[in-house]
């Protein structure tokens, strides 16, 4: 990918884990990398295609000086996000935070952490089958928006669906949601867990009637296995309540373990 790059921006701050230090302050030296695709503005010769380099330059001077933190590895972090929120242009960063003044008493050139962040695809599997069903999942799409780490890219229709797993239950009404997130896997569970909790799930019966039940299906094209997450989703190929709105807004989505395309989980399910 195309990348913009800042080096070496000298900025006096009063960042350290000694009280002396953000009182008196000393030099840090930052470096960062933008990746992002320029060749629009290569083309049209048209700042508004690309990112302004001295803006970014003195947004970090800004947001280094008007905060004081403890660690440069949070300084590192806080920068990597706000460069990503405020920069829409910036699919990636690298940022390097430099204190070749850290109190530490060797013969050292320089200290420095650096942090690698980027926005990632995921898409959800949302679901209800208690109440006001579409107002439940208008609600959830309503509360992935108001993360300030999550972008909501596409939803799909909501279709409706006969229950699964042998429980007498009302109809089920599904949809699929691609995000945009700086989150990782397990923070995008805890959002989900959140989620669920606002909304008063209740697990009374294993796959029972619930307000609302948001999966992760995909988060780009990782294959996560934790105690609590499993990634890529590991009943989505085998509910068509789940791939055929999926198909809807990611017909060519991918899951990580076979390279099979959403559309051909659907081919392969309904021939079954
Ligand atoms: P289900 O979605 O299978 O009907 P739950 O919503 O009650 O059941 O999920 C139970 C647990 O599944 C969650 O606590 C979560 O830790 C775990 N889990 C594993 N993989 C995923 C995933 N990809 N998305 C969401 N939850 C997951
Ligand atoms: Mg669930």
């Amino acid at each position: 990918m195309d990348c913009i790059k800042i080096k070496k921006l000298e900025v006096f701050a009063k960042h350290g884990v000694m009280p002396e230090e953000n009182v008196l302050g000393q030099k840090f030296v930052i470096s960062v990398e933008l990746y992002c695709d320029i060749r629009k503005a290569g083309q049209t010769d048209n700042l508004e295609y690309s990112i302004n380099y001295a803006d970014v330059a003195a947004f970090i001077a800004k947001k280094t000086i008007e905060n004081t933190f403890q660690l440069i590895e949070k300084l590192a972090e806080y920068l990597a996000g706000e460069i990503l929120l405020n920069y829409p242009l910036a699919e990636k960063v690298v940022v390097e935070v430099e204190k070749p003044w850290a109190p530490v008493h060797m013969p050292l050139e320089t200290v420095a952490v650096s942090v690698d962040r980027q926005w990632h695809i995921s898409y959800l599997s949302i679901g209800s089958n208690l109440g006001d069903k579409k107002a439940h999942l208008d609600m959830a799409v309503e509360r992935l928006k108001q993360d300030r780490q999550t972008q909501v890219l596409k939803v799909s229709d909501y279709i409706v669906t006969e229950p699964v797993g042998g429980v007498e239950q009302d109809d089920f009404l599904n949809g699929a949601v691609m995000l945009r997130t700086l989150r990782t896997p397990e923070e995008l569970l805890d959002l989900i867990g959140e989620i669920e909790q606002e909304q008063k799930r209740e697990r009374i019966i294993h796959w029972g009637p619930r307000t609302i039940d948001l999966d992760i299906l995909l988060y780009d094209q990782e294959i996560v296995h934790t105690e609590r997450l499993l990634i890529p989703h590991v009943e989505m190929a085998n509910r068509m309540f789940v791939l055929e709105p999926l198909a809807q807004i990611a017909p060519y989505a991918r899951n990580p373990l076979n390279g099979d395309f959403v559309i051909d989980m659907k081919r392969k399910l309904l021939s079954e």
